[in-house]
C-alpha cells in the first residue's frame, strides 16, 4: 500500500494542468518504466510541447488488455483548496489533491504494480496508454489510438480508469461542442440600416437551436439510469457587440450538444451548419463580407456492446453483476470507435473530481490495487 500512496503522490506533485506541458510527468514515467526494462512509445502533439505515451508488459502477443488513463488535471485556479492541491495530505482516510479521483490514482496504481507484473509471467500483455489534454476535450488519446491500432497485436479489451468508484461504465453520450463566429457590420445604432447586426443573427441561430433542444427531449432512452434520459443542447457563452449604441459587428457565441450515443448526431450537427448558411447568405444580401464561421469539436459517444469483452472482463474481475452509464464525456468512446471493446471502470468518485479538496479515499484505493491484482492473475493464466 505504501508503494501504491508513493507513486499517487508522486504523479499528483506534477503540476499537468492541460495547459501546460505534460512533458515532465512522461519523462517521469518513461523512467520508471525504463528502469523495469520497459519500453514505452510516445506519441506527440503537433508541436512537440505534450505526449501520449503507451507501453507494453508482457509478450508481444494478442489478448493484451489497455488500462487507460490521462496525465492532464484540470486547473486550480480560484479554487478555495485547504492545502496545497499538487502536495498529497493523507487525512482521515482520504488522500487530497488534484488528480486524486481524476484520474492519477487509476495509472499510480498501475504503474505502481509493474514489479508484480514483471514477477507473475504474463502470457497475455497488459498495455499502459496515457493521454494528453483529455480535460481539454480528448485532444490527445486519438493519435495515440491509431498509433496502437497499427502498432499492437490485437487487443482484448480497454478499460478506461477514470472515477466510477470501482463500478463498470459501458455507457455515455457523445459530446459536440460548437462556437460561432458571427461577422457583421458596425453602424450607428441609430441608423441600422448602414450596418449588419452580428448579435441579431445569432440570436435568430439561437431560437433554431433551442427548437432543436426541445425536439431532443422527445427521443428519451428507457430503461438506462442516466439522467437525464434524453441528448441536451445548450447554449452557454454569448459575447457579441461592444456598446449599446453600435450596431454589433461580432458576435461570439457557443452551443454544447451532449448526444445520446445511439443517436444520429449528423443530422442534427447537419441541421445546425445548414441554418448558419442560409442566415449568412441573409447576411450577405445586405453585407457582401459577413460571415457565420463554426468551430466543432466532437468526442464520441461509448456505446453498450452486445456481449462486449471489456464489459465480461470487468464483470469478472470486480464480481459485479451491472452496468452502468455516466454523465460524462471520456475517451472511451474513441477507443471503441477504432473497435477495440471499451468500459469504464476506476477507483474515486466523479463527484470530487474538478472541485477544491479533491480527495480518493484509501478504500477505493484498495479496491482499485486488488481490480488490477486480479487482472494480472487472469493475464498470467
Ligand atoms: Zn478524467
Amino acid at each position: 500500500m505504501q508503494q501504491i500512496k508513493d507513486m499517487i503522490s508522486k504523479l499528483v506533485s506534477f503540476d499537468s494542468v492541460s495547459s501546460k506541458s505534460n512533458l515532465a510527468i512522461i519523462d517521469y514515467i518513461e523512467t520508471y518504466l525504463a528502469d523495469h526494462g520497459i519500453e514505452s512509445q510516445r506519441v506527440y502533439n503537433d508541436d512537440g510541447s505534450k505526449a501520449n505515451l503507451y507501453a507494453s508488459i508482457g509478450p508481444k502477443v494478442a489478448g493484451g488488455v489497455v488500462l487507460s488513463g490521462h496525465t492532464d488535471v484540470v486547473p486550480v485556479d480560484n479554487q478555495d483548496w485547504s492545502t496545497d492541491p499538487f502536495d498529497v495530505v493523507e487525512k482521515d482516510g482520504k488522500l487530497y489533491g488534484r488528480g486524486t479521483a481524476d484520474m492519477k490514482s487509476f495509472s499510480a496504481i498501475t504503474l505502481a504494480l509493474v514489479p508484480q507484473m514483471l514477477k507473475a509471467d504474463l502470457k497475455r500483455p497488459i498495455h499502459l496508454a496515457l493521454s494528453y489534454d483529455e480535460e481539454l476535450g480528448c485532444l490527445g488519446a486519438p493519435s495515440m489510438i491509431d498509433e496502437m491500432v497499427t502498432t499492437l497485436p490485437p487487443v482484448h479489451a480497454v478499460i478506461v480508469g477514470e472515477p466510477t468508484l470501482m463500478q463498470i461504465a459501458n455507457m455515455h453520450k457523445g459530446v459536440n461542442s460548437g462556437r460561432v463566429y458571427i461577422r457583421g457590420l458596425e453602424a450607428h445604432s441609430s441608423q441600422p440600416h448602414l450596418g449588419c447586426s452580428a448579435n441579431l443573427y445569432a440570436a435568430k441561430l439561437m431560437v433554431e437551436l433551442g427548437k432543436i433542444a426541445d425536439e431532443l427531449k422527445e427521443n428519451r432512452l428507457q430503461g438506462v439510469d442516466l439522467e437525464p434520459n434524453y441528448s441536451t443542447l445548450n447554449m452557454g457563452l454569448v459575447q457579441g457587440g461592444i456598446a449599446a449604441n453600435i450596431i454589433a459587428r461580432d458576435c461570439m457565441f457557443s452551443w454544447d450538444y451532449r448526444n445520446l450515443p445511439e443517436d444520429d448526431r449528423a443530422k442534427v450537427i447537419d441541421r445546425i451548419y445548414d441554418c448558419a448558411k442560409e442566415l449568412e447568405e441573409e447576411m450577405q444580401a445586405s453585407y457582401s463580407d459577413a460571415s457565420i464561421r463554426i468551430d466543432l469539436l466532437q468526442v464520441p459517444g461509448l456505446k453498450p456492446e452486445a456481449e462486449g469483452k471489456a464489459e465480461q472482463l470487468c464483470r469478472e474481475l470486480t464480481g459485479l453483476n451491472c452496468v452502468m452509464a455516466v454523465p460524462y464525456g471520456t475517451e472511451a468512446g474513441q477507443f471503441q470507435e477504432r473497435g477495440y471493446s471499451t468500459v469504464i471502470c476506476g477507483p474515486g468518485s466523479i463527484d470530487q473530481a474538478h472541485k477544491p479538496d479533491e480527495f480518493i479515499t484509501l478504500d477505493q484505493v484498495q479496491k482499485g490495487t486488488a481490480f488490477i491484482q486480479k487482472l494480472i492473475q487472469k493475464q498470467a493464466q
